[in-house]
């Protein structure tokens, strides 16, 4: 069976691909099909958003679609930037540096042990005939006085993880994809699927 990734991201295919694989599922990038649907993130929650743009690719194909939709919440910001994470500070901040240094100058003042946050990922998968799964993974942290490490991309740099002692822009990828928010919303998808079959 096919499914649609709605998402330009090669990165999120492979990992996402090795996942379905395993259930008879082969993913396809939706700009391997000529659609270009851009989905106006409207939703509250990353759950309504994930499931916003899976909906206009199943809508669109006529074929089950799966979404994702992520972000950093950080809990003396009351969980912003949370689903605003891409366009933080917009329309003054316009690269992922930019974004990170404006969290940086909003937490000026606030001490180490009270900068905790999470990422968080959510996976929709939807099926024409309205099945649903929806996924959710988080990975715990607290973020840095300035940045520290080159690896990764986003708020990686400024996101310490405890147990590992370092940043996720300093742990390597492999390290990351293993206890990343996105590859444990992977896991959670997994089970789903387990549980259907
Ligand atoms: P999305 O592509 O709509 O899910 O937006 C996710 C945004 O959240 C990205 O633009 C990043 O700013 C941030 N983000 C999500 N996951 C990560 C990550 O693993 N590392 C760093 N930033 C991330």
């Amino acid at each position: 069976m096919k499914v649609i990734l709605a998402s330009q991201n090669k990165h999120k295919l492979a990992e996402i691909q090795a996942i379905l694989a395993q259930y008879d599922m082969e993913l396809v990038l939706q700009s391997e099909l000529g659609l270009q649907i851009d989905v106006d993130e409207t939703g509250e929650s990353f759950e309504e958003n994930s499931e916003l743009k899976a909906r206009a690719v199943m809508e669109a194909t006529g074929l089950p679609a799966i979404a994702d939709d992520s972000g950093l919440c950080v809990d003396v910001l009351g969980g912003a930037p949370g689903i605003y994470s891409a366009r933080y500070g917009a329309p003054d901040c316009v690269t992922d540096r930019d974004r990170l240094n404006h969290l940086l100058r909003n937490l000026r003042g606030i001490r180490a042990e009270e900068r905790t946050a999470r990422f968080v990922c959510v996976i929709t998968l939807l099926y024409p005939d309205g099945r649903k799964l929806t996924a959710r993974g988080s990975c715990e942290g607290l973020i840095t006085f300035e940045p520290r490490g080159e690896d990764g991309f986003g708020y990686d740099p400024v996101f310490f993880v405890p147990s590992h002692g370092c940043t996720f822009a300093q742990m390597g990828a492999a390290e990351k994809n293993r206890i990343s928010h996105r590859a444990r919303a992977l896991t959670r998808l997994e089970q789903m699927l387990e549980e259907q079959v």
